[in-house]
């Protein structure tokens, strides 16, 4: 069976060994967990160039971004650990109330211990590695699962795990959703999955079975803001290296633009220069540009191609177009305008280097036509007045913001990650991702002899009753 690939045998007698072996990491001090995981950096830079073709053979993204997009969350995500985890897993202390007057409260970090981590394709190396790094952090065993979609970053993700790790403290089992779904059986003690929100629901639905906790990273619609304050030249440039990198297929990407009326000409004619001055060559793009990666595979360029004719058939206007070209997954930069809100492009994740711009009116257009679909993952505002960015950012929800930028949030070392409802569950980045994967456990330390508490023990005589009616009011 394609699922049985580990060297131990089943994946039942596979999770066993990485549950003794969580147990014995509970013995380890931070000091080791912080030695393994700078090796583990180490050695991923050791491997640059094996990641560079392997993710090249998959998207085509050009080996620079690679670096960028890839290689360098990664590592800046272990350097952030080894700089700050002494301080993540202190014990936080506590203060006491009067009514725990003698006792000593702390907060511990432990590790969950055997964690599952389900990686998608569009950042393969990058969104299976990262989690990976909260994981040890935290101190748990994990099992990774790549995407079955990125096959050769698949490959080398197993024989790199294969090359450090022992099998019981990390270990790769590749496959698509028949081996997920039997190991999605398991009792893991924590699941971190990122992809679609439709398979973050089947994944939810299996680690109930289990109560096994979850951190979800789906995707969702991300709204873009322009009004006429905004800096037009920024914001083009900004928008076409956000939205059009990896091909569009970015979680975090401009999904659609909402722009007042009055700039909109003004900002799809920069727009068009600077896609064309970002990833073309010699100032235009073309299926031989090498700055601009592919469509992941058939089944993804089927699906965008269908929603551009879609949304044309309903009278969309093409404002920025070019050659696709099936057998090579090429799509040039699509910008369309006069979308009508039911076309299907409006109701579901592009996730693809097609943006369609809508204009508005009046803020609260803006506001209602936000809270009406499934909360974002993100939501990006470009404009120069401060009353509209706050008004914006109090009257819609998104799992992050950002203000005159966008994807800028994703990197950031010191801020959480991750969406709400429909776009997600649960943190992940540097502190946050060592919180996803460890157990705040409370722990409170009474003193010998008398306590406090005795004062409120039976029986419930009147002195008792006096006490207990002053907590009731007071404390
Ligand atoms: P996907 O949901 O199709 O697949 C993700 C993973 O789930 C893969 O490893 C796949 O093998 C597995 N899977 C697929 N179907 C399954 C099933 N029925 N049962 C069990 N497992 C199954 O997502 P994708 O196409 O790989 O990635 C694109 C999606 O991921 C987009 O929606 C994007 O927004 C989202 N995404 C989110 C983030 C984030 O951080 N929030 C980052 C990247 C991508």
């Amino acid at each position: 069976m394609a699922f049985i690939q580990s060297e131990t045998g089943t994946l039942a007698k596979l999770f066993e060994n990485q549950k003794r072996k969580s147990l014995l990491l509970r013995q380890e001090s931070i000091k080791d967990r912080k030695r393994r995981i700078k090796a583990f950096g180490k050695f991923i830079l050791a491997n640059r160039e094996r990641i560079g073709k392997a993710v090249h053979a998959d998207l085509r993204k050009p080996l620079v971004e690679i670096d960028l997009s890839e290689v360098y969350p990664v590592v800046a995500e272990i350097r952030n650990v080894l700089r700050n985890l002494n301080d993540w897993a202190q014990p936080e202390l506590i203060d006491a109330p009067l009514t725990y007057l003698g006792t000593k409260s702390k907060i511990v970090f432990e590790p969950k211990g055997v964690c599952l981590i389900i990686a998608p394709w569009n950042f393969p190396f990058n969104l299976c590695f990262g989690p990976l790094i909260s994981c040890l952090a935290a101190g748990n065993t994990a099992i990774l699962k790549p995407s079955e979609a990125t096959p050769h970053t698949a490959a080398l993700i197993n024989t790199l795990v294969k090359e450090f790790f022992e099998e019981d403290l990390v270990a790769v089992i590749e496959g698509g959703v028949r081996t997920t779904t039997e190991l999605l059986k398991l009792p893991f003690h924590h699941i971190f999955f990122t992809g679609s929100t439709a398979v973050g629901k089947i994944v939810m639905k299996a680690a109930s079975e289990n109560l096994t906790s979850v951190t979800l990273e789906l995707g969702g619609k991300s709204p873009t803001i322009i009004d006429s304050s905004a800096n037009l030249t920024d914001a083009a440039t900004r928008i076409a290296f956000g939205k059009f990198l990896n091909k569009g297929q970015t979680c975090i990407a401009p999904d659609y633009i909402l722009i007042e009326e009055t700039v909109k000409k003004e900002f799809i004619d920069l727009l068009i220069t600077k896609i064309n001055a970002l990833f073309g060559e010699h100032g235009k793009i073309d299926e031989h540009t090498p700055n601009y990666s592919r469509i992941v595979n058939q089944k993804n360029f089927k699906r965008l191609d269908g929603l551009v004719k879609e949304a044309l058939a309903l009278n969309a206007k093409l404002e920025f177009g070019g050659a696709t070209i099936e057998e090579q997954n090429y799509m040039h930069p699509v910008i369309l305008s006069q979308v009508p809100l039911h076309a299907r492009i409006m109701e579901e994740e592009i996730f693809g280097p097609v943006l369609p711009i809508l204009t508005y009116n009046s803020e609260d257009e803006v506001i209602n036509l936000i809270n009406s679909k499934p909360k974002p993952l993100a939501l990006y505002i470009f404009s120069h007045r401060k009353s509209f960015q706050n008004r914006i950012i109090r009257e819609t929800t998104a799992g992050s913001a950002c203000i005159n930028d966008c994807v800028l949030q994703f990197t950031h070392p010191n801020l959480p990650f991750g969406g709400v409802n429909a776009s997600g569950i649960g943190k992940s980045h540097g502190k946050y991702g060592f919180i996803a994967f460890s157990n705040e456990k409370p722990v409170v330390k009474q003193r010998s002899g008398f306590s406090s508490t005795y004062l409120l023990h039976p029986p419930y005589t009147a002195r008792v009753k006096q006490l207990i009616d002053m907590m009731v009011k007071w404390f």
